[in-house]
């Protein structure tokens, strides 16, 4: 972020890191222990895998009705991404702000930078694994992908860890899970004591000549 950029409030935290890192238990855990976290539920014109629920994995939509969001500006970003369309609703965006709390967006780097160009002050934090072997592993342990899926996975995983390393404000190592949890915990309350976000309202410092303030 530019130092000149001023900040609005609320804090805009997109993760992202190579699937199997980690990001949506870290994610989870941050949604259930800050009381004023909003999670991004994207929009997706896929088809739900496995037991994905429409509401709490994506907002399952067909084509026609991602065309119509996109025409009402419902979207802070939206991408084709291996011919499906996906979204993250810009709704997310005003509640944040207007509740001063934190939205979470669990996107890839690409969604991530979309956001930073039109909301500079938002976060851009990249998970990594401790290592590419132990990042298999974790997919394989998983159990979720076919093993050719995997491959194709930690071949992704290297060119997006690249530019994550290169270009996102915080970088989280999840090798312990409770130690990684902690690390993004820690990110969230340093931005919230960036100048530009914290409340000063109460100290009326717009109005000359309170009562102690008289000399
Ligand atoms: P992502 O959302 O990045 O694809 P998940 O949150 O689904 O990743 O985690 C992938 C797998 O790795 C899960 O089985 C999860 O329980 C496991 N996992 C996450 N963090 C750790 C960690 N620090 N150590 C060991 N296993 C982990
Ligand atoms: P999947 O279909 O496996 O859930 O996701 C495919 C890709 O789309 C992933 O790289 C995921 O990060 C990305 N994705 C999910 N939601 C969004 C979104 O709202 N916007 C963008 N730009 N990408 C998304």
């Amino acid at each position: 972020m530019n130092e000149s950029t001023p900040l609005q409030p609320g804090i805009l935290l997109v993760l992202s890191a190579p699937s199997g890192t980690g990001k949506t238990t870290l994610a989870r855990r941050l949604l259930a222990e800050l009381p004023d976290a909003i999670f991004s539920i994207s929009v997706t014109t896929r088809q739900p895998r496995g037991r994905e629920q429409d509401g709490v994995d994506y907002h399952f939509v067909d084509v026609a009705s991602f065309q119509e969001r996109i025409n009402r500006g419902e979207f802070v970003e939206w991408a084709e991404v291996h011919g499906h369309f996906y979204g993250s609703s810009q709704a997310v965006v005003d509640e944040a702000r207007a509740k001063r709390g934190v939205a979470i967006f669990d996107i890839d780097v690409q969604g991530g930078y979309a956001i930073k160009r039109k909301h500079p002050d938002t976060v851009l934090a990249f998970v990594l694994p401790p290592s590419l072997e132990e990042l298999g592993r974790r997919l394989r342990e998983r159990g979720t992908d076919a093993e050719e899926t995997i491959r194709r996975r930690m071949l992704a995983a290297r060119s997006e860890i690249e530019r994550g390393i290169a270009t996102y404000d915080y970088i989280l190592v999840n090798d312990d899970i409770e130690r990684a949890y902690q690390d993004l915990h820690s990110v969230v309350i340093a931005e919230r004591c960036r100048r530009g976000r914290v409340d000063l309202s109460n100290l009326h410092l717009e109005k000359p000549g309170t009562p102690d303030s008289g000399r």
